[in-house]
Order: C-alpha cells, then sequence, then structure tokens
C-alpha cells in the first residue's frame, strides 16, 4: 500500500486504511476459483467428447420414398439422393454424423456372395 496521504488527520489515515482493505476483501472475494473453472471446463470437455464419440457410431439412413433422412435425432437434415447414392457419403454434411445406407444392388450382391460360399 503506498502512502499517499500527505497532511491527513488520523481520522482520515483511518478512513482510507479501511476502505483499502474492504477494497482487497471484495477484490479476494470476486476472483474466480481457478479449481471450479477447471472443474467446469473438464467436465464440459468431457460432455462434447461424448457426444463425438455418438457421431461416430454409423446409423442407417432414413428413406421415405425419394428423399434421404440424417439418422441423428438432432439433425434430421434431408440428404441428396445423388449424394447417397452417386457419391456413397459415409457423414452427414450437416452434422457430421456417420451414415451407411444399404443399396439393393449390393444386397444382391451380399446374398450372392453369401449364397456362393453356402454352396462351395
Ligand atoms: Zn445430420
Amino acid at each position: 500500500m503506498k502512502k499517499i496521504y500527505t497532511k491527513w488527520n488520523i481520522l482520515d489515515y483511518i478512513f482510507f486504511i479501511m476502505d483499502q482493505l474492504v477494497n482487497l476483501a471484495i477484490e479476494y472475494k470476486t476472483e474466480p476459483d481457478v479449481e471450479c473453472m477447471i472443474e467446469a471446463e473438464t467436465k464440459y470437455l468431457k460432455a462434447e467428447n461424448n457426444s463425438l464419440k455418438e457421431l461416430q457410431y454409423p446409423k442407417k439412413v432414413i428413406k421415405d420414398e425419394r428423399n434421404y433422412c440424417c439418422p441423428n435425432s438432432k439433425c434430421k437434415k434431408e440428404i441428396s439422393s445423388v449424394l447417397i447414392e452417386k457419391y456413397k457419403i459415409k457423414f452427414c454434411p450437416e452434422c457430421g454424423q456417420r451414415i451407411y445406407y444399404l443399396t439393393t444392388s449390393r444386397r444382391v450382391d451380399n446374398e450372392a456372395e453369401e449364397c456362393q460360399r453356402l454352396s462351395s
């Protein structure tokens, strides 16, 4: 604490010191607790990590007649059939959900392979 007072009486000096002490106490109380901040940040990062892991489990694309939709319950955005059928995308372009879609031709191929495997 600097001595900025000059020619003050003792009462002014006492008030000044008390004011400084109160200000220090207020600063000390309002300062955020570092442990709490670290704990809160860790909790947030764990939750974010878990949500990102959930996106890594592939889910089957929802198909209604002509439209394809993202299987993620939070997204549900329509995905272009060109992206699914021609480019065979593996992730939702909106949310990054891992997706899969079995076309009928692939199913036929799988069945043909299975018939060959069983017959041999
Ligand atoms: Zn999505």
